[in-house]
């Protein structure tokens, strides 16, 4: 059999690189993405897997098979994926698939939590060492840090923009964890993406084992393409996701399902006000044309500028055909989240209502009520002042969350400015 290597999006003549290689760069040299030279199909019994694990080793060992023993791949899948992910029946031809149960309590707990086991597997192998460097809008620096923390050979850096994040993601962020370094940038997440990107491509820290745990990581998203497996196989017939979206990389991952023969019949990207995709599928905004970020209250979503979208433009030629978007506002978002709630007692994150909006808008624009599971992306409880705000109700505690108060946190001021950067990691990295 044989496997996929990776080739920069920049630059697909070039030689392709390994899958270790790819994981363990973040970036291609270039700054592109790495993309698949060839797209393994799925095991043909891939319906019957009894467990998550079972199905994403299968999957996975179609990818990583020449590369990682199969001993190794069950034992990182199997340890990643330890927690339940339970598909909930909202209404007619409505369904939700809870991927907050992770640590974490967000859907970023399936990439981190492998991604770590993966990079652990080869660096172990290599005896090397890494400093994992990610910007976060909320969601992915509390996953990377609790994915990666404690691994000997890995320190990971985490810098996130300052009162952009809610008070429980910020707590989420800063807790004390071993060989984990959070810091606070006065600015957006945008510019701390361009900070970390910048970081990368600094020819003054070329000799630092830079590595990135972004959604640009391909070893982030193919784990994110076993949900969407694990949904589908309650279905006979083909069925439509709706997958609330920011970088786009929970929605690669998906796509990356389909072209591994998941048949589906639409994905729906939910979007808040940062609208460039819905604009560029209906042809009102030109490829990469991106906007300066807008802040909303589902702040794991505000990306002006999605970075995985130089990925899944090249990965499928017809987007505008397989998925249909929209850009929900605020205000539109809470009284989705309080219908709801309402309507069937169950309560959504602001992400998640987003989603909710967007399947609605699809039904009535197309008509078309094909059976719809919605990915649920954070646990409510993470948002405790949008649901008091809306519902006037404490959302039911979330033990991982309330014990978090009673720990020991550390966080520390950066400048937005590439300089400051490289002083922090020149000093982390003779540590
Ligand atoms: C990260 C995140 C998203 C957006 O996912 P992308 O892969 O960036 O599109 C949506 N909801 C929540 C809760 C998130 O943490």
């Amino acid at each position: 059999m044989s496997y996929p290597r990776y080739v920069s999006s920049r630059n697909r003549a070039a030689d392709p690189v390994s899958f270790e290689t790819a994981l363990l760069a973040g970036l291609a040299p270039d700054g592109g993405l790495y993309l698949p030279t060839a797209i393994p199909a799925l095991p043909e019994n891939w319906r019957a897997a009894p467990s998550l694990a079972e199905l994403g080793t299968a999957v996975l060992s179609r990818w990583l098979g020449g590369e990682v023993p199969e001993g190794a791949l069950r034992a990182a899948v199997t340890a990643a994926l330890d927690f339940p992910v339970p598909l909930v029946r909202l209404g007619d031809d409505l369904w939700v698939l809870e991927l907050f149960h992770g640590p974490t309590l967000s859907f970023k707990d399936f990439g981190a939590r492998l991604m770590a086991r993966l990079m652990g597997h080869f660096l172990t192998r290599r005896g090397e060492r890494r400093i994992v460097l990610v910007a976060t809008s909320g969601d992915t620096g509390s996953a990377v840090a609790d994915g990666f923390a404690g691994q000997p050979n890995i320190t990971v850096v985490i810098i996130y923009p300052q009162g952009l994040v809610s008070p429980v993601q910020e707590r989420q962020l800063i807790v004390a964890r071993p060989g984990v370094h959070a810091f606070k940038v006065a600015g957006t997440f945008d510019d701390c993406q361009e900070l970390v990107k910048a970081a990368f491509m600094d020819t003054a820290l070329a000799d630092l084992p830079l590595s990135s745990a972004n959604s640009i990581n391909i070893g982030r998203l193919l784990p994110q393409s076993l949900y969407y497996l694990w949904a589908a196989r309650h279905f006979a017939d083909p069925i439509t996701f709706c997958v609330p979206s920011g970088n786009l990389g929970n929605l690669t991952g998906g796509v990356l399902a389909q072209l591994m023969g998941l048949p589906v019949k639409r994905f729906i990207a939910a979007h808040n006000a940062n609208d460039y995709f819905p604009k560029f599928l209906r042809g009102l905004a030109e490829p990469f044309a991106f906007a300066p970020t807008i802040a909303t209250l589902s702040n794991a979503m505000d990306v002006g500028a999605p970075s995985n979208f130089e990925r899944l433009y090249q990965l499928q030629s017809d987007l505008p055909s397989r998925i249909w978007a929209t850009s929900v506002h605020d205000q539109t978002m809470l009284a989705r989240l309080r219908w709801c709630y309402e309507r069937f007692g169950y309560l959504l994150c602001p992400h998640t209502s987003v989603g909710l909006e967007a399947i609605e808008r699809y039904r009535q624009e197309s008509g078309d009520l094909t059976p719809t599971v919605l990915l649920a992306t954070a646990h409510p409880a993470k948002f405790p002042e949008v649901v008091q705000r809306t519902l006037g109700l404490t959302a039911p505690p979330d033990p991982a969350l309330t014990q978090l108060w009673q720990q020991p946190v550390s966080v520390t001021p950066l400048e937005a400015d590439p300089a400051a950067l490289r002083t922090v990691l020149r000093d982390l990295a003779t540590r």
